[in-house]
């Protein structure tokens, strides 16, 4: 695609790599059949290569966003299908964060739309408050269908609709210093998934142990910044990774790191971009590359390591791939070979390279999008009549646990389990029957 930049707008590096991403599209359309809100709504607009237009004139002539241009971007939900498809390798990751950065400075959003994106930053990428939020929010679940039927307090419903009955008890697991013969790891602590399911970070501590794994949970670390760098909020997404880089560096300095390992999948591929994100922070820049090398969604590391013998469960598995991994990471055998080493019986939906819908915040902030994306998601991995529904990633788990009648678990849970570790939460009448 031909563009036309100024030189002036070239001298900011973020236009620059906007640029040269841009002049790699040659308008084939292959993105458009893989792309779920163009699959869902139709519109040119609402695909990869329509965005990629509309993008390309908001920055390149350095115009104020429009309404249209922001309603199109926002839409997108950033689950990267579009990259896996592209034969011409556009990183349209590069391309639509940088344009949620410049809508974010150059865009005034309705009052409304500001005041939830406000609350879900400073509320979703911090335990302590969302945990509070999570117990407000049973209080206010009654009045979900009224604040549903009301447009601009339709993110509020949305929040409600997702927060569970109750507020699992807090995560157990703890960091443990006892020098292992395998090495050392550290785990990502993460915000919203030891609130919404501390058993996944219990069962990874668990089976990391068992495989002779020294577990690091680092001090000073918090949320990897995803939530906030999808809504565009630059500066905030980096102090994260700022923070993070440093509790883990100061492990890495400390001995030997096999790994940083992540079990949210949406986070591992943002710590996987801290290298790109800091390139050109002189301070930081070596320092993020490290990090980045090292970090690993914990299936690619379970895949690379010996593990221990193995109960079979005799149970059918619908595999849901996060699109944070399939796309993001490009990560796609090693948690289904790993589920059908141990054991499991392993069985992909149709349209498995589909978002579920959860993407980040999108399930709050385009809720009607999400909703028929989460039921269609649901309907094809229920239609595969398995015992269960894994994935590896917190927020597809919560988004389809919505809609789909089997359970939802982390895979890293049913590996748990078949190497001796608990029965993952809902798994249990199974068990049961099981041992009857
Ligand atoms: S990231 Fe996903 S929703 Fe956005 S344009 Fe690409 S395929 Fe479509
Ligand atoms: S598939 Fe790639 S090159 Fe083709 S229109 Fe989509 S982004 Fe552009």
């Amino acid at each position: 695609m031909q563009t036309s930049f100024s030189p002036e707008a070239l001298a900011d590096p973020a236009m620059r790599v906007s640029e040269e991403v841009i002049r790699k599209c040659v308008h084939c359309g292959f993105c458009t059949a893989t792309c779920p809100t163009y699959v869902l709504l139709g519109d040119e607009l609402d695909s990869p290569r329509g965005r990629i237009y509309l993008m390309k004139d908001m920055l390149e002539n350095q115009r104020e966003p429009s309404a249209e241009v922001v309603k199109h971007v926002d839409r997108c939900l950033s689950c990267l299908s579009c990259m896996t498809t592209c034969p011409s390798d556009v990183n349209y990751m590069h391309l639509v964060d940088n344009a949620r950065a410049y809508i974010h400075q150059h865009y005034t959003r309705p009052r409304t739309d500001q005041f939830f994106r406000r609350l879900i930053a400073s509320t979703l990428p911090y335990p302590k408050r969302f945990r509070r939020a999570l117990t407000l929010a049973r209080l206010a679940k009654p009045f979900t269908p009224l604040l549903r039927s009301i447009r601009a307090l339709r993110p509020l419903a949305a929040m409600l609709e997702l927060a569970p009955d109750g507020v699992p008890a807090q995560a157990v697991a703890r960091s443990r210093r006892v020098p292992k013969p395998n090495g050392r790891v550290v785990l990502l602590q993460g915000c919203a998934e030891p609130v919404l399911r501390p058993q996944i970070r219990a069962a990874t501590v668990r089976l990391l142990n068992r495989c002779g794994h020294d577990v690091i949970l680092a001090q000073g670390e918090g949320c990897c910044g995803a939530l906030v760098h999808h809504m565009g909020r630059e500066v905030d997404a980096l102090d994260a990774a700022r923070r993070n880089i440093d509790a883990w560096v100061a492990e890495m300095d400390a001995g030997e790191l096999n790994g940083i390992i992540v079990t949210a999948s949406g986070c591992g591929t943002t710590i996987k971009s801290y290298g790109f994100l800091l390139r050109n922070d002189a301070a930081y820049a070596d320092k993020a590359a490290r990090v980045s090398a090292i970090a690993m969604d914990v299936s690619e590391y379970l895949a690379r390591i010996d593990l221990p013998p193995f109960e079979p469960k005799g149970l059918a598995v619908a595999y849901h791939p996060a699109c944070s991994l399939q796309h993001g990471q490009k990560v796609t055998e090693a948690p289904k070979r790993l589920l059908s080493d141990a054991g499991f019986v392993v069985r992909l939906p149709v349209e498995a390279h589909l978002c579920c819908g959860s993407a980040g915040t999108y399930n709050i902030l385009q809720a009607e999008i999400a909703t028929a994306l989460g039921e269609r998601k649901a309907a094809n991995l229920d239609g595969l009549r398995t015992d269960v529904i894994a994935t590896g990633n917190i927020g597809c788990a919560t988004q389809i646990a919505r809609f789909a009648n089997a359970p939802v678990v982390h895979t890293v849970e049913l590996l748990d389990w078949a190497t001796g570790g608990p029965t993952p939460g809902g798994l249990e009448h199974i068990a049961r029957e099981q041992n009857a």
